[in-house]
């Protein structure tokens, strides 16, 4: 076997490890890890660090997703040296991943503040510079679709949230393309030994780009699928099914620390009327706006749910009493009724609420029955009120 063919057989052994890792997992950041870990590998692709820049949560803008690699040139050593000990291999540190996920990321940290919208982006008019900004380099890479990479030069990029300096030298870039699209940067480099980058170094990355690729497209249609299975298709909350399964988990938790647990029942009043005067979708577009109401007048961690129909629910988790939940309720009521709805007026639109609360010795079952009755009660009083479950 001369040096080409064995060459060949390390490229096609090493992307059939990055293969067979990420076909394992539909998880974003385990995804993510592997990339890294290839790239960054001495059985790998043998880069000192990588950066992956994702269009992730926001669709139009790259951020730094995740990071591997060295926060200084002594742990580059230390890092170095525990792989060569510990003899790992790729296949090894693949399956590290619970492990890795949990140690600091200095490099993420350094770049928390990067964000590049991809409808801004232009390509640099030349690559021979003595130095390049971060941001005009990778959106060289978004604009231009292809790979690259200079030796010798520096990239800078100043973060303004944490005030400190990053460099990368010998570095090189890959887009990652989703749908025809570019949709990440890989930026990877040899800042700690400046080993020179080689052309057909670019084909080793380029297939490592692919697979991510793929990769990411399946994790985003995973993530989709959950997201649909959780959420009520016409409003955005969570859907009743969602809400019974973290129901119970939250039973679990509140027992766990012997806290009191809350919900608050809404119901839409004359909502029939609603619908029969104005139209089912004038009577959608009222349901979509109340569901937005609720989540932007409720805590971050408090669950919405829209239980059926004008129906919804909301579990106050954190630290909760009696009055709180009370005031809480009352608050959205008196919200809503100065709200103006879809085609009506301020007013028109009412909700009724009912209040129920567990404390941790009691049945926790009962927190639904507790609210609902008390939204019965609200009916019964004339409804536009809200009221505390007693028993
Ligand atoms: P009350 O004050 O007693 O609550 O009166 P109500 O008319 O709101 O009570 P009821 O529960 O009888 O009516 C609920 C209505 O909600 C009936 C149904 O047509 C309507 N509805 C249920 N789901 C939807 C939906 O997804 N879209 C629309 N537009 N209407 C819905
Ligand atoms: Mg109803
Ligand atoms: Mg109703």
């Amino acid at each position: 076997m001369d040096g080409s063919e064995a060459n060949i057989l390390k490229e096609l052994s090493f992307q059939l490890a990055v293969t067979r890792a990420m076909l394992k997992t539909v998880e974003l950041d385990q995804i993510l890890y592997i990339i890294l870990s290839g790239i960054t590998h001495g059985d790998g692709l043998n880069f000192n660090r990588a950066v992956l820049f994702l269009a992730w949560d926001r669709r139009n803008e790259l951020r730094v997703s995740r990071t591997a690699g060295p926060a200084n040139g002594e742990e580059a050593h230390r890092i170095w040296e525990s792989i060569k000990a510990e003899k790992l291999n790729l296949e090894s540190l693949f399956d590290r991943y619970t492990q890795s996920s949990s140690e600091p990321q200095f490099l993420t940290n350094r770049l928390i503040g990067f964000s590049l919208k991809l409808d801004e982006v232009k390509p640099l008019e030349s690559l021979n510079a003595m130095q390049f900004e971060l941001r005009s380099i990778i959106a060289h890479c978004v604009s231009t679709g292809k790979p690259f990479y200079i030796n010798g030069v520096e990239v800078n990029y100043r973060d303004w949230v944490t005030g400190e300096d990053v460099a990368f030298k010998n570095f090189a870039c890959v887009p990652i393309f989703l749908h025809d699209e570019v949709f990440g940067v890989i930026l990877t480099d040899n800042f700690y030994n400046s080993r020179i980058i080689h052309s057909d170094e670019l084909r080793g990355l380029s297939g490592v780009a692919n697979l991510a690729s793929i990769a990411l497209e399946r994790a985003l249609l995973y993530r989709r699928l959950k997201e649909m299975a959780q959420v009520d298709g016409l409003t955005g909350v969570f859907n009743r099914r969602y809400y019974e399964r973290h129901l119970h988990d939250e039973f679990m938790r509140s027992k766990r620390l012997e806290r009191a647990l809350a919900m608050i029942v809404f119901d839409i009043d004359f909502f029939k009327k609603c619908n029969d005067t104005y139209g089912h979708e004038c009577g959608d577009k009222v349901l979509r706006q109340f569901a937005q109401l609720l989540k932007t007048n409720t805590r971050e961690e408090d669950m919405v749910a829209r239980y059926g129909g004008e129906e919804f629910v909301v579990l106050l988790t954190g630290e909760t009493s009696s009055k709180d939940a009370l005031r809480a309720g009352e608050k959205i009521r008196s919200i809503v009724e100065s709200t103006a709805f879809a085609d009506f007026q301020p007013g028109q639109i009412t909700v009724s609420a009912g209040v129920g609360v567990v404390q941790p010795e009691e049945d926790f079952e009962q927190l639904f029955a507790r609210a609902d009755k008390a939204l019965y009660e609200a009916k019964r009083s004339g409804r536009n009120c809200v009221r505390l479950f007693e028993s």
